[in-house]
């Protein structure tokens, strides 16, 4: 009975109360004038490429701030304003402190991070860290098995970086650094030139949150070249290119082996960054509890100097969704088409860093989170093909059916979702509808993808298609408009939910 009734309601009062002209004439406020025109506010030169935090990014949080102010947006941040901040501390590894030490019979050899020695990943500890060693190789690193013996132990891993590496190994990696073991240090053998990018890639400063917690991250990671550690490998009865070549997994105590990890961090920069938030509240009274998240970040990645051109713009990425953003809000509050649960408009910050400022409202939620039914996100929505757009998600949850059948009933809108053309690029992880995804709330994330200017300075307006920003917005409105109207909510696909929220 009651599934019935729900798919009767799914499917049909909300496409007649949308096809109705006060939606129409909504949807048709959302133009390519305003959307290149708030483009051109947000990726101007004087934002600053809007890095987190920089004096642009506060430019452009209160930018949309004044815009939700005027389209009478309730405030949806902290202490009854639209922000929402959180702190973050930029910083890089501190080289002149930080070392792998390794001592067996008499002899030493040291690592030096920036030199023999890159900082991977996990938590920076504040002491040196000592511990057995226990070696580990296998042919290949990314199917060897991580058992209860790690624990408390400092993991020598033996990775062959002159074959191809498995895309698995990363994860391998991270998997292992949350098994319990003290630190891993990977063994490497990598060729100098390829050694030497990763030193100057592992030397760009990280932006992290303060309230981070530092538990999940793991044990502290380190690569280490071997070329640094010769002797004191061999005083180890350690030798790493027959390890290389035995052709089965090895995993051995070195007793007379001691590891000495010393990591600290030195600090760049630090403050508290908006996240901004606006709500237009739902027409009916029990369902306004409930809310549909629109969601397009804020920031972008700052200056590169050196370049002529040293702003980086974001026009596409991702000025072209807050546009978005913005103009569904105004879209949303002219007269006649309040729906009945309500709406958040959010835009993160910290995004390009990691999806900070998403983790941060996720975990901070300013309204429940059990109430919020969906999540519809855009990043990089300018650029590409005129006529299709890449929805991610599309298959994890009912949201996909809904989007086809609305994309369907608008063929003015010359707009067709598509699913995610480059698995590889595992975009679904990369913005921040992820973080909403893990916590359970269905999405839908819009984007054009990547090109030649992503994340480089030319990514500007000029390069932006604001004729086909304004139609995939205006098929955004009323995808939105419908999961905000109909009773049900949005439903995962059982396998989607256990992968994705029970992570099994
Ligand atoms: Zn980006």
């Amino acid at each position: 009975m009651r599934y019935l009734w729900l798919l009767l309601t799914c499917i049909g009062s909300p496409l007649a109360a949308q096809t109705a002209a006060p939606h129409s004439r909504a949807a048709e406020t959302i133009t390519e004038n305003d959307v290149m025109r708030r483009i051109g506010v947000i990726a101007a030169d004087s934002m600053l490429g809007r890095g987190t935090p920089s004096l642009g990014l506060e430019r452009t949080a209160e930018y949309v701030v004044s815009e939700f102010r005027r389209m009478g947006l309730r405030p949806g941040g902290e202490d009854g304003g639209y922000l929402q901040r959180f702190g973050v501390t930029r910083w890089t590894i501190d080289t002149s402190g930080s070392a792998v030490e390794l001592t067996a019979n008499g002899s030493r050899g040291t690592a030096r991070v920036g030199a023999d020695a890159r900082y991977v990943l996990g938590t920076i500890p504040g002491r040196p860290v000592r511990g057995n060693v226990l070696l580990l190789a296998s042919p290949d690193t990314s199917t060897a098995v991580i058992g209860p013996e790690v624990k408390d132990r400092i993991v020598l891993l033996l990775v062959d970086f002159s074959k191809p590496l498995s895309p698995a190994l990363n994860q391998k990696i991270v998997d292992l650094a949350v098994a319990g073991p003290r630190a891993v240090v990977v063994l490497s053998n990598r060729d100098s030139a390829t050694f030497a990018l990763r030193l100057a890639t592992a030397a760009r400063p990280r932006l992290t949150r303060d309230e981070e917690p530092v538990t999940n991250e793991g044990a502290p990671v380190v690569e280490v070249h071997e070329r640094a550690l010769g002797p004191v490998l061999a005083a180890a009865g350690i030798d790493p290119v027959q390890l290389r070549t035995l052709g089965r997994e090895y995993r051995r105590s070195i007793p007379g082996l001691t590891v000495e990890l010393r990591l600290t961090r030195k600090i760049v920069n630090e403050g508290r960054v908006p996240n901004v938030a606006g709500i237009l509240e739902g027409s009916d009274v029990r369902l306004r509890q409930e809310f549909v998240i629109y969601s397009a970040h804020i920031d972008h990645i700052g200056i590169s100097p050196g370049q002529r051109d040293s702003v980086n713009n974001g026009a596409d990425d991702n000025a072209s969704g807050v546009a978005g953003l913005l103009e569904l809000a105004e879209a949303f509050t002219q007269p006649g088409v309040r729906p009945k649960r309500s709406l958040l408009f959010l835009a993160p910050s910290g995004e390009e860093d990691g999806l900070l400022g998403s983790a941060h409202f996720t975990e901070h939620p300013t309204v429940p989170l059990q109430q919020v039914v969906a999540n519809l996100n855009m990043d990089l929505v300018g650029r590409n093909w005129p006529d299709s757009v890449i929805a991610v998600g599309l298959e994890q949850s009912d949201l996909g059916a809904t989007l086809e059948r609305i994309a369907g009933a608008h063929p003015e809108l010359r707009m067709t979702p598509i699913a995610d053309r480059w698995p590889e690029e595992r975009i679904f992880y990369r913005s921040d509808h992820y973080n909403f995804a893990r916590k359970g709330v269905p999405i839908l994330f819009f984007t054009s993808g990547t090109h030649s200017d992503y994340h480089q300075p030319s990514d500007e307006p000029r390069t932006i298609d604001g004729e086909k920003v304004a139609r995939l917005v205006r098929l955004l409105f009323y995808v939105g408009a419908a999961v905000a109207d109909q009773v049900a909510r949005p439903r995962w696909t059982p396998d989607s939910y256990r992968q994705i929220v029970e992570r099994r």
